[in-house]
């Protein structure tokens, strides 16, 4: 806390604090909303800072975003720890979290139903506890008297959940008070993927909450359109097999295998195919569960439905089945394409014949480690998100295996499940939050974003550290500050030859009014149905492409400025060539018939 937030009146009535930030360590984070704390996420490796007082759970209650285990997988230990703390999250999140404890597990045998007769190796059949509550979407729920949460679909993975959380304080007259809003994305994606649509952006323009906490795992990173994406994996996988290699992919337990195997049954370079696909590992138990959850899948994949099975079909082709144990060492007869989980070890598919196999990994916004974290490979494994195995070293079973000279060919590919940079600055434009806290991604990457100009101009932005506390202060002079984008109404009048747009004076009280009335010349340009006018600074007023010239040094003596013009004198431009002639001109501005003034002028002084 600094020395100016201590003096300042506003009292911060929301806070921050971070128990984990990162996809590999597990995403988790502590919000207060005045006297209440609300658990967001809980996918720790490491659980013991949420276990210094182990008579006192660490929040009132815990929402959870998503199934995928970065987020999700210390909600059982903490349920164990805590059986009296509320754990809330979607419907289908709540079917989908079972798949993080495929693995027999130590659950303490009081939580179960009584029910006797289910074996210890009964893996997937292995009941957990009832611990984590549906809630519906779109529907504010109030959990405590002034805290209310709502629930929007976040694109990702089905499921994926952003909540809008208000908090009221009671006043002591009991009148209402002002009411705080926080934004909580989880993972998200605007894009629609094949099994899960987007975001839904249009529902929560405007939505201004007083603070955003948003995932930024690709830092400011650009992504090709997601057809463009799905394009270049079908034409590599394509290509593979043509050249007689089988294809092996590594993938999460859902989401991403899942999106992989219906892109594969779907596209043109397959369908109708007389080619085998093999799922194998907890990736053949996340497509089960798909099924399960078909109710809530997009319409368009429900009517594919009717039609085949989603995913288990040995009739149509390519045909798309469970890897049986025979089946295995039939792998190398013919080209075919396996899908398991990354956690699992890749050489028992490829051994017997290495080079005729290509390993297709999923791209990962790049990390760079922290010092002192010893032998991490750098490359960050967010598909390894879905390992419920505690030790991080061991999720990276790949690719040592993969050393020369017996190793098969190696490539990655992006099918992206997250925002690009952009994708994530322009959800933050729609919603106009003032606080933006960004966690779900390594220091430099979320640096990168929180640098942008475009975000620290118009919001405090924040990229909390574990263990590190985040004050969002929050009050009407911030919100003047904050609040970039006023709106002003006016009217437009259509005349015969032209139009035009009155608008009140008040625009003219901005600093940026000044700029953008420079020349008293304006640009009009469509975007999308939107008309954007933007002022036309003197520079510009030439040809396009003198704005190349907005590149050179500006202050430079050498620039072909008309302030550094022999014809230049008294503001205003003398020379009969330019376009600029009699004009009243700054001394920044250019023009193509410019001429240096030390040269004429040597002579003089
Ligand atoms: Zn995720
Ligand atoms: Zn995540």
């Amino acid at each position: 806390m600094t020395a100016s937030a201590e003096s300042d009146p506003i009292v911060s009535e929301l806070e921050c604090l971070a128990y984990g930030t990162e996809a590999d360590e597990g995403i988790c984070l502590l919000l207060k909303l005045g006297t209440y704390r609300v658990l967001l996420d809980c996918g720790l490796t490491d659980f013991s800072a949420l276990l210094t007082d182990a008579t006192m759970p660490p929040a009132d209650l815990v929402l959870c975003s998503h199934a995928h285990a970065d987020h999700a997988r210390g909600l059982l230990p903490l349920h164990q720890a805590f059986p009296q703390l509320p754990i809330y999250a979607s419907e289908v999140t709540t079917q989908l979290l079972p798949l993080n404890w495929l693995e027999p597990h130590s659950v303490v045998a009081t939580d179960f139903e009584a029910d006797d007769d289910v074996g210890d190796d009964a893996r997937s059949l292995t009941p957990l506890p009832f611990f984590c509550h549906a809630l519906p979407w779109r529907t504010p729920i109030e959990f405590f008297d002034g805290l209310s949460v709502e629930l929007y679909p976040a694109g990702h993975l089905p499921g994926a959940t952003a909540f809008l959380l208000t908090y009221t304080p009671l006043s002591d007259d009991d009148r209402p008070s002002r009411s705080y809003t926080v934004f909580y994305t989880g993972d998200f994606f605007l894009s629609n993927g094949r099994l899960v649509e987007g975001m839904p952006l249009e529902e929560l323009r405007g939505t201004a909450p007083d603070v955003l906490i948003l995932e930024g795992s690709y830092g400011t990173a650009r992504h090709p359109h997601r057809r463009q994406q799905e394009n270049q994996l079908a034409e590599r996988i394509d290509r593979a097999i043509a050249d007689k290699q089988s294809i092996l992919l590594p993938t999460s337990t859902i989401g991403l295998g899942q999106e992989l195997l219906m892109l594969l049954r779907s596209h043109h370079h397959f369908t109708g195919r007389d080619l085998d696909i093999w799922v194998d590992g907890s990736v053949a138990e996340g497509c089960d569960a798909y099924l399960e959850i078909m109710p809530h899948l997009p319409t368009a994949v429900q009517n594919f439905a009717r039609h085949q099975s989603l995913f288990w079909d040995e009739r149509v082709r390519p045909r798309v089945r469970h890897l049986t144990p025979d089946q295995r060492f039939n792998l190398d007869q013919r080209p075919s394409i396996v899908l398991t989980d990354e956690a699992t070890d890749l050489s028992q598919y490829y051994a017997a014949k290495p080079d005729a196999w290509l390993v297709l990994q999923a791209e990962q916004p790049h990390y760079k480690r922290r010092d002192g974290s010893g032998e991490r490979r750098e490359e960050h494994k967010d598909t390894a998100e879905f390992s419920s195995n505690a030790n991080p070293q061991s999720e990276l079973p790949h690719p040592s295996p993969l050393t020369p000279p017996s190793s098969p060919s190696v490539e990655t590919y992006l099918l992206a499940q997250h925002c690009d940079g952009p994708g994530t600055t322009q959800l933050i434009h729609n919603l106009r939050p003032q606080h933006v806290v960004f966690v779900h991604g390594s220091p430099a990457y979320l640096a990168d974003l929180a640098g942008l100009e475009e975000l620290h101009n118009r919001y405090h932005v924040h990229t909390p550290v574990i263990g590190g506390l985040v004050e969002l202060p929050i009050g009407e002079t911030f919100l003047r500050v904050a609040a970039p984008e006023a709106s002003y109404e006016g009217e437009l009048t259509e005349l015969n030859t032209l139009v035009t747009i009155t608008l009140p004076e008040a625009i003219m009280a901005d600093p940026r009014w000044q700029q953008l009335a420079d020349t008293g010349l304006v640009e009009a340009r469509w975007q999308g149905n939107e008309l954007v006018l933007r002022g036309l600074p003197q520079r510009e007023l030439l040809r396009p492409s003198d704005r190349l010239l907005d590149w050179m040094d500006a202050n430079s003596p050498l620039r072909n400025c008309c302030g550094n013009c022999r014809h230049y004198r008294g503001q205003r431009c003398w020379n009969q060539r330019s376009p600029l002639f009699e004009f009243k001109v700054t001394p920044d501005g250019f023009c193509p018939v410019f001429e240096p003034a030390q040269a004429s002028e040597e002579g003089n002084r």
